[in-house]
């Protein structure tokens, strides 16, 4: 290796201490389905550190319909979309995708984080603006940094801030504002009122990645437009089905001349392979599944309340969530990371957030629901969270957080 590949390697301590440690909390190895209950190095864990909001990976109709998609299409498509790849099940999606989420039109993209990189990055030319929120996702940071735009960054959820930063920019230039709909550390949700009224007064546009919340928010889940009713005002909405959908691959969804240019100009898009077939034909089943059984949310919802009101009532400083994801705030990773080490020994799943994935004072265990959850395996997960606080010598009292 060159040397200064090997100087720069070797930098990278953070993962080898953890290791040294024995408390490396990543790429554990899971050998079953996706489930409440998964088997993690020959051991049963409950899993809440999932992003399956509606536990559906392992649901007999959408494996099925996989398994049939295989045998007729084969297991890949050997092509881009542009060229080979698109397959009548491609077509059939992205119809149905649009008139979930509300839009004339919709493109696929073999991942979420693909359909945000293609998608901001072909959109804005020299002179115009891309918006963000300071927590949006990396994807949405990636894509704009391949974009020749200018970038501005506004303070999370701000609207006061943002308002400030569209006035300083000049009046006819183009500016597209992006944001999560569900952030997805956070888990709180884009205040989407106040920014439509801004994009209405300042000329701006607006883009939702509704990646956490499909399936979750709006009408039988169609996302964050779709819950505040303000469908109309959003121009492109982003998703994945790499969570509540239970596969793999993403999308974009506006007005169809949009989405064609989308379809000519996004790299991501025309110079990578299509989502194989089995992906597609599974997105199309558990579509399918959302629309037809909304109390699958509606057990979402039930399992989010009660996991809120115990870790509430333990003391925890969970934020400003609004929705399944939760962020337990621990705001000092070395003790993110030996919580998280105590609750995989006692068999509970959370994922530790540390920076750069949040500001380095505010790392948090991540902890999630699913529809599939019992009420007994979330009291087992709080209890033992608070056990595991106890002993790095966290004092929880109600509505506050000692360390
Ligand atoms: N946007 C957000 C907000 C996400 O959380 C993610 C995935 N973590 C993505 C985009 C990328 O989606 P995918 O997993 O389909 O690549």
């Amino acid at each position: 290796m060159q040397k200064k590949m090997k100087a720069r390697t070797a930098a990278f301590q953070d993962a080898n201490i953890l290791i040294g440690q024995g408390i490396y909390p990543y790429f554990r190895s899971i050998s079953s389905a996706q489930d409440t209950r998964v088997m993690i190095d020959g051991e049963e864990m409950l899993m809440f550190g999932s992003n399956s909001y509606l536990g559906l990976t392992n649901h007999p109709a959408i494996k099925e319909a996989a398994k049939k998609a295989i045998d007729q299409y084969g297991t890949g498509c050997a092509g881009s979309r542009f060229l080979n790849g698109t397959l009548d099940l491609h077509l059939e999606l992205e119809q149905k995708l649009a008139a979930y989420v509300g839009k004339e039109a919709s493109v696929l993209f073999s991942t979420g984080f693909q359909a945000n990189l293609g998608a901001i990055s072909c959109l804005l030319d020299r002179n115009d603006y891309l918006i963000l929120d300071e927590y949006d996702h990396a994807s949405i940071i990636d894509g704009s940094r391949l974009s020749f735009s200018r970038k501005i960054k506004y303070a999370h959820n701000d609207m006061d801030d943002l308002r400030r930063k569209l006035s300083m920019l000049p009046r006819d230039s183009a500016k597209l504002i992006i944001a999560d709909g569900i952030f997805s550390m956070e888990g709180d949700i884009v205040r989407l009122p106040e920014m439509t009224a801004l994009a209405e007064e300042f000329g701006a546009n607006i883009m939702i990645d509704d990646a956490h919340s499909l399936g979750v928010i709006g009408l039988n889940g169609a996302g964050a437009a779709s819950h505040f009713n303000l469908t109309d005002k959003v121009d492109l909405i982003m998703g994945t089905f790499s969570k509540s959908f239970a596969s793999l691959g993403g999308f974009v969804a506006g007005d169809r001349e949009t989405i064609e240019f989308i379809k000519h100009k996004a790299r991501s898009l025309v110079f990578s392979a299509s989502m194989p077939p089995s992906c597609v034909a599974s997105v199309i089943a558990a579509l399918a599944i959302v629309e037809a059984e909304p109390e699958r949310i509606d057990r979402l919802w039930d399992n989010t309340r009660y996991a809120r009101k115990l870790l509430l009532e333990k003391g925890f400083d969970i934020g400003r969530t609004e929705s399944p994801i939760i962020p337990v705030y621990i705001r000092d990773s070395e003790k993110a990371f030996l919580i998280t080490d105590i609750l995989h020994k006692r068999r509970i799943f959370v994922n530790p957030v540390v920076s750069p994935a949040v500001p380095s004072d505010c790392a948090l265990i991540r902890f999630s629901l699913m529809a599939t959850h019992t009420f007994e395996q979330i009291e087992e997960a709080v209890e033992k969270m608070s056990e595991s606080f106890a002993r790095v010598n966290i004092v929880l009292e109600t509505g506050k957080v000692y360390q």
